[in-house]
């Protein structure tokens, strides 16, 4: 008689329990902090252990990376400093001049950083319309384009990149694809699921969710072009993570999905309510039918449509300002991903040369109740008078 086999663990169970290991010799349920730098040798000078120097690869990192790995369908990841240190480490495995698409609207810190490393390294960069698969594929048909990056949804305005159609259309043409899914994570959608070569996350947001770290990481599959490198890269760059952020990164990630879902659940409800308010012009929501790209975004999310949204005032920038200066709930700070909620008048912090609108606010959910959130609203909304 043949046995049915077991049923693989579920991604919110492998989340949940860290993979479910225990360490030796006490069986800890938690995992211990792997504090040191360095590996005693054995007398033959192997390293019995595995492990040389924690710069290139720390006992502290192995539990979080294959979580994240294992939960984005990918067979390796790689934790680093920050999420600049993991996107940046990309484009820095590229050869000079080389050609890269980027979106125009993607997050403003990498967009700063790239033009200076494009003039740099003489890379042929060129930008695309995020949502404009057709301008797309025209960029990618000059020249030999090696790399197409991809943020969806991307900050602060949240246009979507068809990531399929777009993987596909750069595959052809023989680029790898990275994606920034520090706002989709996975537990609303899976970019290797969709074709992609690596995914990016600034880890300091969802994934730990608590405000307390910075930290970035990759996840790719095993055969990923540029993933050598981009190994290489952190080891002898150094853009490494201490191993207590590491450690509480995981501890983060165990309560990955009721975090995100309980939070992308009141960001549509908070939308659906916005939408209604007379001083508010237009709510950029992927969640709501009135997004431009709304059919895209019920193949691209699963489970919710994430936490961030953004609302434009029709006052303009003062009534922005004075919004946000008037709700007590939100915290007026900058980040995204936490479980406390965050409203930023974007345009502000973007500063000069920024593309965010001057009325608009961008809030990132957290896990308060939902009613204390339209009521926080509510009662800032009601200064204008409107
Ligand atoms: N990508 C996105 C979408 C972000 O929002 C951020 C930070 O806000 C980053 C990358 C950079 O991450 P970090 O601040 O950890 O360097």
């Amino acid at each position: 008689m043949s046995q049915d086999a077991p049923i693989p663990p579920r991604p919110e169970t492998l989340a949940a329990q860290a993979l479910g290991r225990v360490s030796e010799p006490f069986r800890d349920v938690v995992p211990p902090l792997h504090l040191s730098t360095t590996f005693e040798r054995a007398g033959d000078g192997t390293y019995p252990g595995g492990r040389i120097y924690s710069r290139d690869a720390s006992p502290a990192y192995d539990q979080a990376e294959e979580l994240l790995a294992t939960l984005e369908g990918g067979d390796s990841a790689l934790l680093f400093a920050s999420g600049m240190a993991a996107a940046t480490a990309v484009f820095q495995a590229l050869e000079p001049g080389q050609r890269v698409l980027a979106p125009r609207n993607m997050y403003w810190a990498l967009r700063k950083w790239l033009l200076g490393f494009a003039e740099q390294w003489k890379l042929d960069l060129a930008f695309y319309e995020n949502a404009d698969l057709t301008a797309l594929e025209a960029a990618l048909a000059v020249g030999e384009p090696k790399l197409l990056w991809i943020e969806t949804p991307a900050n602060p305005t949240w246009e979507l990149t068809d990531i399929e159609a777009a993987a596909t259309l750069a595959h052809r043409r023989g680029a790898v694809v990275a994606v920034d899914a520090t706002i989709l994570t996975p537990v609303h959608a899976r970019p290797l699921d969709f074709g992609a070569d690596i995914v990016m996350h600034a880890a300091t947001k969802y994934l730990n969710g608590h405000s307390d770290l910075v930290a970035g990481a990759l996840v790719a599959r095993k055969d990923a072009p540029l993933w050598p490198r981009i190994r290489v890269h952190r080891a002898l760059g150094g853009a490494v993570l201490g191993p207590f952020e590491a450690w509480l990164l995981l501890r983060g990630m165990r309560t990955l999905f009721p975090r995100v879902r309980t939070a992308s659940a009141s960001a549509l409800q908070l939308a659906q309510h916005l939408e209604k308010h007379p001083a508010i012009a237009r709510v950029l929501y992927p969640g709501l039918p009135s997004h431009p790209q709304y059919v895209l975004a019920q193949r691209q999310f699963r489970g919710g449509f994430g936490a961030m949204l953004s609302v434009r005032l029709r006052g303009g920038e003062e009534a922005a300002r004075k919004v946000a200066a008037a709700l007590r709930v939100f915290k007026r700070a900058t980040s995204l991903g936490s479980v406390e909620s965050l409203v930023e008048h974007r345009a502000s912090v973007e500063g000069p040369g920024t593309f965010c609108p001057a009325d608009l606010l961008r809030l990132s959910i957290g896990i308060e109740h939902v009613d204390d959130l339209i009521g926080d609203f509510e009662q800032a909304l009601a200064i204008l008078g409107t």
